[in-house]
């Protein structure tokens, strides 16, 4: 049952940094409209104000109209004051941005980077490239208040560190953290490929569904969990790993993980590549079946579109366990178009509930290659931001 009253007196911030957040939604306020959106006094207000000018997250944003006699000053979130970097490695290729506190990217790269050259070479590169693209927004190191990045296998959320990774060799237990700590001297924070793909999409292209389910669909097979707005990652950031539950049905074929039947072994492009070999057709990668389906072979749709609907099966379990109001699915094989998407579509709504699907809209991924590395960036914003950070740097500022 709705509660009518609670919904007119919701939660009033009380410290700077709960002030701050109101700012996130980029429009300009006064004074006085502070006053009555917090409940506090002018000189309460006119402090927090201040404190938040001394750390350089808010900025004056000109006058507001007047109603008469001297038109108030506004004040606004000012993104550019400091820089996040985002950085998505993936098994053969890498892509960096500097952002600005929105995880705007100011400046990009995307270069071939094999991940299995191991961690030091690799978080060396990221390092080097890292600080030409500072230099090149033409702003210090100083300015920069993080780096978030994404790696393709496990991480404990906790440690930072990649857990038995199969396609990164020599990363088992790295510790990334320290190491690119050590190189760049900023705080890092990292995670899987498919968590920061969904924090990107979901900033991107869908910032008002607060429930949402990223699925990429590659060589392997993940989803990112956002609930509530917020990136869900579990008890060790696991959650989400779609590739690994059972597909219903007569499936014992075998899966890298030593269990039998897993979706992965069964709807990931190392399966469809392998169904289609069978068929006589020659196919490697998981590209290829993205070629062959838009290239119009009818065995590669067909194949794309059982893979569909095996994803739609687990999907739809997911379906009644979260009851998200977007599914949005990526990856490589999210390119082969409205085969898998068709697929997908036909399972879930066959098998989930009326109430759990009445809303729910499955859309292929709109936020594109970029999505990882704004993902990224917005690990370090998103923390950096928060009201307990917020009340952190203000103290630091007052003590120096
Ligand atoms: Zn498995």
């Amino acid at each position: 049952m709705l509660m009518e009253g609670l919904a007119k007196f919701p939660p009033r911030p009380t410290g700077a940094g709960d002030m701050f957040q109101l700012f996130r939604d980029g429009a300009p306020r006064t004074r006085a409209s502070l006053v009555t959106e917090t409940g506090q006094s002018r000189s309460t207000v006119a402090a927090r104000i201040d404190a938040l000018r001394s750390i350089g997250l808010l900025a004056p944003a000109g006058e507001a109209t007047s109603t008469g006699g001297r038109p108030p000053s506004t004040f606004a979130f000012d993104p550019a004051s400091h820089l996040a970097m985002g950085v998505d490695l993936g098994a053969t290729h890498a892509r960096i941005a500097v952002t600005d506190l929105a995880a705007e990217p100011i400046t990009m790269i995307d270069e071939p980077l094999a991940i299995a050259d191991g961690p030091d070479r690799v978080l060396t590169w990221v390092a080097e490239t890292g600080r030409k693209l500072v230099a090149q927004t033409g702003r210090e190191m100083e300015d920069l208040v993080g780096i978030g990045i994404g790696l393709p296998g496990p991480v404990d959320h906790r440690t930072g560190r990649p857990v038995n990774p199969p396609i990164m060799p020599g990363w088992g237990d790295s510790d990334v953290p320290a190491e690119l700590f050590a190189r760049l001297g900023a705080p890092v924070m990292v995670d899987n490929d498919v968590n920061i793909m969904a924090l990107g999409e979901h900033r991107t292209t869908a910032p008002d569904v607060d429930d949402l389910l990223f699925v990429k669909v590659a060589t392997g097979i993940g989803a990112g969990v956002i609930m509530d707005g917020h990136l869900r990652r579990g008890a060790q950031g696991a959650a989400g790993d779609l590739g690994h539950i059972a597909v219903p049905g007569p499936a014992d074929i075998p899966c890298r993980c030593g269990n039998t039947g897993c979706l992965e072994a069964v709807a990931g492009g190392g399966a469809i590549a392998a169904r289609l070999r069978q068929q006589g057709i020659a196919v490697e990668t998981t590209q290829d079946i993205v070629d062959l389906v838009r290239s119009g072979d009818v065995a590669a749709g067909q194949a794309v579109r059982q893979a569909g609907r095996d994803i739609g099966s687990v999907l739809a379990a997911s379906v009644s366990l979260l009851n998200p109001a977007r599914i949005v699915v990526g990856g490589i094989l999210a390119g082969a178009g409205e085969h898998l998407m068709a697929g997908i579509r036909e399972v879930v709504y066959q098998r989930s509930l009326p109430l759990a699907t009445r809303d729910l809209r499955i859309t292929p991924s709109e936020a594109g290659a970029p999505a990882g590395v704004v993902g990224a960036a917005t690990l370090v914003t998103e923390q950096y931001l928060a009201p307990s950070s917020v009340e952190t740097l203000i103290t630091a500022k007052e003590v120096m």
